[in-house]
């Protein structure tokens, strides 16, 4: 299938960490679908050709880059410029439909099966459930949405400055409408989550295909020894051994595919 792709974000070196082990678990889970990333002219040539090597398109897009009529708004919002950033994604016309997911996300298994759902689909955000996660989420490209998107970011800004309140205001209907564009929670599983509520992470919990490390600390953060292959615990890890086991798995993709192509 070329008409469909799993597009992710990197807007930075740090970032691109994270889309190069997503797009490499995407690869070895054997995904049918193409692999684009969206970088910003931040990301250094070196990286840019490490992503090529992952990546079936690598897309610069520029942050001042915008449609005309709502560019001068926007810019006097800058604190939505990684947001304004995400909606580029829209912009891939060259797709019939896409899988967004963020650059901290890891597929546990082959997840083709999203392309099966519409726009807007996405699943609940762990902290409040009639919201969705802005992290995974399935959606058509389209200019004419691309240029709503904007001039209701323009208008409306986000109401947590980020992508996920300016999407969720925008696709506003999505927890009552249809729940078919709910996606299973299995496919944006939060790490926080999984010490939440711990009983229904230990009956589901097994059946997780995307983990996504959402908030302050990323993957990246930790320490790893490549020699024990574990990754070292300080303060800040809240000693579950699960959320051990997803760091250690995403470590184990960085270190066996990704820091190969860094050297
Ligand atoms: N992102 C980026 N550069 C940044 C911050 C964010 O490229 O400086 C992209 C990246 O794809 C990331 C997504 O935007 O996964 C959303 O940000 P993040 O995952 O940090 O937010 P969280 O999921 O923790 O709320
Ligand atoms: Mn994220």
């Amino acid at each position: 299938v070329t008409d469909q792709a799993f597009v992710t974000l990197a807007t930075n070196d740090v970032y691109c960490q994270g889309a190069l082990v997503l797009g490499q678990s995407l690869r070895n889970h054997r995904t049918s679908r193409k692999l684009a990333v969206l970088i910003t002219p931040e990301v250094s040539s070196g990286l840019r050709s490490v992503l090529r090597s992952v990546f079936d398109e690598v897309i610069e897009v520029n942050v001042l880059d915008s449609a005309d009529s709502v560019h001068l708004a926007l810019m006097q919002r800058p604190e939505l410029g990684v947001t304004f950033t995400k909606l580029h994604c829209w912009t891939l016309t060259h797709y019939s439909k896409c899988v967004f997911m963020d650059a901290d996300t890891l597929v546990l298994c082959n997840v083709d099966e999203l392309f099966d759902r519409e726009e807007f689909s996405a699943a609940p955000d762990s902290g409040w459930p009639d919201c969705f996660n802005s992290g995974v989420f399935v959606f058509r490209p389209s200019l004419k949405t691309y240029n709503l998107l904007l001039q209701f970011a323009a208008e409306h800004g986000s109401f947590d400055g980020g992508d996920q309140g300016l999407l969720n205001s925008f696709f506003s209907n999505w927890a009552t409408a249809d729940i078919g564009k709910h996606l299973p929670f299995l496919y944006n599983l939060s790490s926080s989550a999984v010490y939440t509520y711990v009983p229904a992470f230990n009956h589901f919990g097994r059946d997780a295909k995307v983990v996504h490390f959402l908030g302050a600390t990323k993957p990246w953060n930790y320490k790893y020894n490549l020699q024990t292959k574990k990754v070292m615990q300080d303060g800040t890890i809240d000693g579950s051994l699960h959320q051990l086991s997803f760091l250690s798995l995403w470590w184990n993709i960085y270190s066996a595919s990704i820091l190969p192509l860094l050297e």
